[in-house]
């Protein structure tokens, strides 16, 4: 009988036995396979069941980063393509900008998306599941995802899927960046792809804050990407005419092809996403790791990896302190001022690359200035706008 009862426990517990790992990793885009990828290559977690997640193969060209950086940082062999001078055109100004030491680099999803996930696929302590993940929650005796029905259980949960827009509290703003771009590609050499133009303000400014930047990967093939800060989403239209009268006025092409597109919205919001709920650590954008007032991101989702796998091979939580917030204080003055339109956002950026070193403005969109340096770049924007939205901030 005693024999029967530990046979029919046995068959119950291994039946039933959840799926049991160190980490999950939920979503396999930038944050998540960035995340992977510096635990992989900090050698140290070779002994972590680590399971990662996406409801997606990533195996699409999707979208495109780029980013700036002094000196080669862990992705640099999938650089597709960097630049030490940059252009920026504004209102009824234009300045071409050495940048060095910084290069401005840019990766392409899909280099990004086969490189991590090869390397990940070489370790045998990462599992590889492609599924929806349902649900996720974390009590204080354990921490589980729901995928396609399936549970499965770990110690912590990196989780970067932002599974709807958070309730906003009162007096918080949600403006969206959102973009499309096109590589073009033409048969005359058309383009100098040794000069990026990080935003051009030329564009028209009829649905809000909206800039162009132009990628040249070649003297006949580029990226050029018509980006908005604004509350609505356009029609698809709308951006490919932007677009289109782009290409014709300020690059002067009449004759080429769109070999590839993108398209996409990321949140511009003073809200604060959470680092944590319990054992869930928040990574990504759905981590608050998308700066507010830019929306870069891949430079601060870098940074947030490298800060949690620090202090998970140095035994700690691996919950990581927020920017300073005196750099959300910014990001949250400049939103107040594009969500009430006090100042068109063309203004403030033509204000912010005229009247300081590109390599100063730079260092300030990376929260990594000197308090000197941001009165300087603060007393270089116009007084009684910011001072009014930093009074209602404060
Ligand atoms: C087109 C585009 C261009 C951008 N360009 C730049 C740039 O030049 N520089 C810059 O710094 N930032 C840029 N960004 C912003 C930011 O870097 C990216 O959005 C980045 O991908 C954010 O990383 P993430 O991991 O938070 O989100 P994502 O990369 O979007 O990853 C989230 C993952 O979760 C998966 N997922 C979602 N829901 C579920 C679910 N229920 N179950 C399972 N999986 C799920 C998705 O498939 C996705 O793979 C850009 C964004 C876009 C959209």
């Amino acid at each position: 009988m005693i024999f029967l009862l530990l046979i029919f426990n046995f068959l119950q517990h291994s039946l039933t036995t959840p799926h049991q790992y160190d980490y999950i990793i939920t979503g396999a885009g930038c944050a998540g396979l960035s995340l992977a990828v510096h635990m992989i290559r900090s050698g140290r977690f070779g002994d972590k069941s680590i399971l990662l997640v996406d409801k997606e193969q990533k195996n699409r060209n999707d979208r495109t980063w780029c980013f700036w950086e002094t000196k080669p940082g862990l992705f640099e062999d999938i650089v597709y393509k960097k630049w030490d001078i940059a252009w920026f055109h504004g209102e009824e100004y234009s300045k071409q900008m050495d940048i060095r030491p910084y290069q401005y680099k840019l990766i392409r999803g899909i280099d990004f998306y086969n490189y991590a996930t090869g390397l990940i696929r070489e370790q045998k302590n990462f599992t590889m599941l492609t599924g929806q993940v349902e649900n996720m929650a974390s009590t204080a005796s354990e921490t589980s995802i729901t995928v396609d029905g399936q549970k499965f259980f770990a110690q912590y949960i990196f989780n970067s899927i932002l599974f709807q827009k958070p309730a906003l509290k009162r007096n918080e703003y949600w403006l969206l960046q959102h973009f499309k771009g096109w590589i073009i590609e033409t048969d005359k050499p058309s383009f100098n792809s040794s000069e990026a133009t990080l935003m051009d303000f030329r564009t028209s400014q009829q649905y809000g804050t909206a800039f162009v930047y132009c990628m040249p990967f070649s003297a006949n093939r580029t990226l050029v990407e018509y980006t908005l800060f604004t509350h609505e989403l356009l029609k698809e239209e709308q951006y490919e005419e932007q677009l289109k009268d782009y290409v014709e006025r300020w690059l002067g092409i009449q004759a080429y092809r769109v070999a590839e597109e993108e398209f996409g919205a990321i949140p511009m919001t003073t809200h604060r996403f959470p680092s944590r709920r319990n054992n869930i650590i928040y990574i990504g954008t759905a981590g608050g790791q998308t700066k507010a007032s830019s929306g870069y991101t891949f430079s601060f989702i870098q940074k947030h990896s490298a800060a949690i796998v620090d202090r998970l091979v140095n035994e700690k939580s691996p919950v990581v302190a927020m920017s300073k917030s005196r750099f959300r204080f910014y990001d949250n003055t400049l939103l107040h001022i594009l969500h009430h339109n006090t100042l068109p956002g063309r203004r403030i950026f033509t204000d912010l690359f005229k009247k300081n070193k590109p390599q100063q403005v730079l260092r300030f969109l990376d929260n990594e200035s000197s308090i000197l340096n941001e009165l300087k770049i603060i007393s270089s924007l116009p007084t009684w706008p910011f001072l009014r939205a930093a009074l209602r901030q404060l």
